[in-house]
């Protein structure tokens, strides 16, 4: 399999003058034009003194730069280290201490703060919104190409800390190739297609499924700062696919603009990062005509399931089959054998998209593997016997309430349903018989308020005593970060009491 980089320089020499990104101010900037501008920036990289396996980390908005850096730090060698533009302080501590890059690309007015901290040995660059700074200072193009394996590190990628601390996953130059080759030919997506990017690109899905696809198929973006409803619905008539987070289609499902002739010009939907609520993907078949394609990745691993682009029905609330490449089992939580179709489990992945593992943690990163080769993704799962896996929680976030495990999934499924709500999260907080109490956390549909008891007694009706709730509380919103994620450890925090 080809190598990212060399995908978007055969791209490049085929059509130098095609746009790569569509820009929000009308302008357009061609493959030729970021060829020349990621040789700038590698000429800068080298006048810092990376070299092959050196860290490169950048914590910058997003712009078309960015991917420049991108594409220079795979040039030279080095290893792409984006952050999300929300850490600061301590944080940002953490991160350059674990990860020693020798260059800090940051945003021009958080230069002063970082080189004020003293980070020893690394080198401070800045690079803005606009493109200013001190990273496109130099005029030379370096045009020499770092001969890398595939097994080299191309990127470490910080984990969304949704469970705990974020772990620096390592990505070898091989492991985006293959992932990004199974994609491409899974979605059919092709140097015709011009994607909507609207999602942040220091997180694998807006940086290794959008962008590594866009530059090795030789497609285009149009590039949006941030998801708007508004400005997504704009790009439409000219883009032919969205990738988003849930959130995306659940925001585009509260404008009026969505219709089936605004979206005609669309042939994909992926949804991704976070479950896609199936009353969401229903309410967006029956307002456009489009089944959401959902599909199921981590750091770690890139994307490892895919419901079908053609050939089988996209089904709400599953992430589909195995992409090509990649194995997929069900292990028992307790005896780690593996389990037939039908029954929940830890999942596991094995393929050439799984990373080497964590940065400075050889105990975790052993932790994390079977022996044969499996990767431990901490996600519990089913496989039904047309083969669709669907995700039912997180290992983590399962609940053992009396000695039986409750798997969260099941729960709000039920509580979803039910006309008042719109969604929920359940969650396990101390309970002094019971170990741990389930409590679900509501966010009504609008409109009244729904009633404790009337969900209380649906449920009565369908679950086993000990998964229904011992309480219920309403609230505007669920908690959640930039990908979308609802943040279950914050739930667990806030009502830890509850039971005591
Ligand atoms: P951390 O590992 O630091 O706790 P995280 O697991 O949220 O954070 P990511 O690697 O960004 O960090 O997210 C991967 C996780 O996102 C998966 O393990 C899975 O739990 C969830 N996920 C991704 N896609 C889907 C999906 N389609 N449906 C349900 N969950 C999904
Ligand atoms: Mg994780």
């Amino acid at each position: 399999t080809e190598g990212i980089y060399q995908g978007f320089i055969q791209q490049t020499q085929a059509h130098p003058e095609k746009p790569l990104f569509h820009l929000p101010d009308g302008r357009r900037l061609s493959y030729a034009q970021v060829l020349h501008t990621s040789r700038r920036i590698a000429s800068k990289l080298i006048g810092d003194g990376v070299v092959p396996g050196d860290r490169v980390a950048a914590q910058v908005e997003k712009s078309p730069e960015v991917i420049a850096l991108y594409l220079a730090t795979l040039q030279v060698g080095g290893v792409y280290l984006p952050l999300n533009t929300a850490y600061t302080g301590s944080e940002m501590d953490y991160f350059m201490s674990d990860a020693a890059p020798r260059v800090l690309v940051c945003d021009p007015s958080q230069a002063a703060a970082h080189v004020k901290r003293g980070r020893d040995g690394i080198v401070v660059e800045t690079l803005g919104a606009s493109g200013e700074g001190t990273l496109l200072a130099a005029e030379l193009e370096h045009t020499e190409i770092a001969q890398l394996r595939p097994t080299d590190p191309g990127a470490i990628l910080y984990t969304s800390g949704t469970t705990g601390r974020s772990k620096g996953a390592v990505l070898t130059t091989g492991n985006l190739a293959a992932n990004c080759a199974s994609l491409l030919t899974s979605w059919e997506y092709t140097s015709e297609d011009v994607l909507i990017h609207a999602l942040p690109i220091f997180h694998i899905h807006g940086l290794f499924v959008a962008v590594n696809m866009t530059l090795v198929a030789g497609a285009s973006m149009i590039w949006l700062p941030r998801f708007d409803p508004d400005a997504v619905l704009d790009a439409m008539p000219e883009a032919t696919v969205l990738m988003g987070v849930p959130t995306f289609y659940t925001r585009l499902l509260g404008t009026e603009r969505l219709s089936v002739e605004a979206c005609a010009g669309i042939r994909l939907f992926v949804s991704g990062s976070a479950p896609l609520l199936a009353s969401d993907h229903e309410a967006f078949e029956a307002r456009t005509g489009h089944a959401i394609l959902e599909r199921y990745g981590m750091t770690e691993t890139g994307m490892n399931t895919s419901n079908p682009y053609r050939g089988g029905p996209r089904r709400p609330g599953t992430v589909g089959h195995p992409l090509p490449g990649v194995e997929v089992r069900i292990v028992d939580r307790e005896s780690q054998a593996t389990l037939p179709q039908g029954e929940v489990g830890i999942i596991e992945v094995r393929g050439a998209n799984v990373f080497a593992g964590y940065w400075n943690m050889p105990e975790k990163t052993a932790e994390e593997f079977r022996e044969d080769g499996f990767f431990i993704t901490g996600d519990l799962g089913v496989i039904d016997d047309q083969g669709y896996l669907s995700i039912v929680g997180r290992d983590k976030d399962l609940v053992i309430s009396g000695g039986f495990n409750i798997y969260p999934k099941e729960v709000e499924g039920l509580i979803d349903v039910h006309p008042g709500v719109f969604e929920s999260a359940v969650i396990g907080v101390p309970h002094p018989d019971l170990g741990e109490g389930l409590v679900a956390v509501v966010v009504p549909a609008g409109g009244d308020a729904p009633d404790e008891t009337r969900i209380l007694q649906a449920l009565a009706g369908e679950l086993a005593r000990f998964k229904q709730p011992r309480a219920v509380r309403f609230v505007d919103a669920l908690p959640r970060n930039v990908m979308g994620k609802v943040q279950k450890a914050e739930l667990r925090k806030q009502y830890t009491d509850l039971f005591s």
